[in-house]
């Protein structure tokens, strides 16, 4: 039993036997107020009952392996180090808003997507909700402010993890712990529709962003795998029903790459594919990875897009790129630290 993963209604099960509800609050009110899961700092609990629950609900712990601040930027890229030695990433960013962080949700990803470091070895596991909150805790900390904003748009794909994702989001939007709001959360998916529609019938405000790439069905099959089995059509169709249900904006990313994604016919099929959808489009310069011969479209084909979708009626941004010389693109960093262990 890891009574750090717990929500406040599973407590009530009394999942330790005898434990009085008013303390069940309070290690609650530790893990997930204070973001502390080592039982010797609970100096409101007595020194038995610490030392019980260390013996007998041991907690896992997360560390810090690398905290590599940007010189271009107010960009952190973070790597962490799982109970298992596993590593993951994280970036930490900095708005005029105030803090966003990006985590990961798997280790490595399935999905396979070309232009993408994470998937390159496969996917290794799920990532546990206690693991993605100690994540968010340890940067937090680190960073000395309270972080508002988050992204699971790391390694992993979320709604390949989809329980322990929502356990997570429940503990982290929850009153008594960060309180984060389901407004400032955004779940990034490369399109996995029966998950969307799942996560539209649990209803909860968050931002679902879907990574779309390409509406030319023959180029998005080659980016990404995953439109074999769901392609751009039918996803764009699921996050009109996410809409419609849940009342939220969807973001489409599109990552231009030079001569895959960026010509006139790509922009044409986009026009098409989203026209009167009420979606907004977040255009993004590919961040290229040493593994792949990708390159990034040139900033005036990213100002064509942009101009020709809104002259469309389209809303769409181009996304500012953060933290390269810290290898920003997910995965990057990974590999290039892996590659030195291994
Ligand atoms: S882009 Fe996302 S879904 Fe695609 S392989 Fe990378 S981590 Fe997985």
């Amino acid at each position: 039993m890891n009574l750090f993963s717990l929500h406040k209604e599973d407590w009530k099960n009394e999942p330790v036997k005898g434990l009085a509800p008013f303390r069940a609050r309070q290690l609650f009110h530790w893990f997930h107020r204070r973001g502390i899961w080592n039982y010797d700092e609970m100096d409101n609990l007595p020194a038995k009952m610490r030392e019980k629950l260390s013996r007998e609900y041991p907690i896992e712990s997360v560390s810090i392996l690398q905290w590599i601040p940007s010189k271009e930027d107010e960009t952190k890229k973070i790597l962490f180090e799982l109970s298992d030695h596993q590593i993951v990433e994280g970036v930490l960013l900095s708005y005029r808003h105030g803090l966003s962080v990006c985590l990961s949700t798997q280790v490595g990803c399935a999905m396979g997507c070309k232009f993408c470091a994470s998937t390159i070895g496969g996917k290794t596991r799920n990532l546990t909700r206690g693991e993605i909150l100690q994540m968010f805790y340890l940067t937090q900390r680190k960073a000395e402010k309270k972080i508002s904003h988050l992204v699971l748009m790391g390694s992993g794909e979320p709604l390949d993890n989809v329980e322990e994702v929502k356990g997570f989001l429940e503990i982290l939007t929850d009153p008594d712990g960060q309180n984060v709001s389901w407004r400032n959360i955004t779940l990034s998916t490369c399109g996995l529709i029966p998950e969307m529609d799942a996560l539209a019938e649990w209803n909860r405000p968050l931002t679902l962003a879907i990574s779309l790439h390409s509406a030319r069905e023959e180029v998005r099959r080659v980016l990404m795998p995953i439109s074999r089995t769901y392609p751009a059509k039918d996803v764009v169709e699921a996050a009109v029903r996410y809409q419609e249900k849940t009342g939220r904006r969807v973001s489409l990313e599109v990552s231009l790459i030079h001569e895959v994604n960026d010509t006139e016919e790509d922009l044409q099929a986009l026009i098409q594919l989203l026209q009167g959808k009420g979606m907004h489009v977040n255009l993004i310069g590919l961040n290229p990875i040493e593994e792949r011969s990708l390159r990034s479209a040139r900033d005036i084909r990213l100002e064509t897009f942009k101009k020709s979708l809104e002259a469309k009626g389209i809303r769409a941004t181009i996304r500012r790129e953060m933290g390269r010389d810290v290898q920003g693109a997910c995965g990057q960093l990974r590999n290039s630290v892996l590659s030195k262990i291994e």
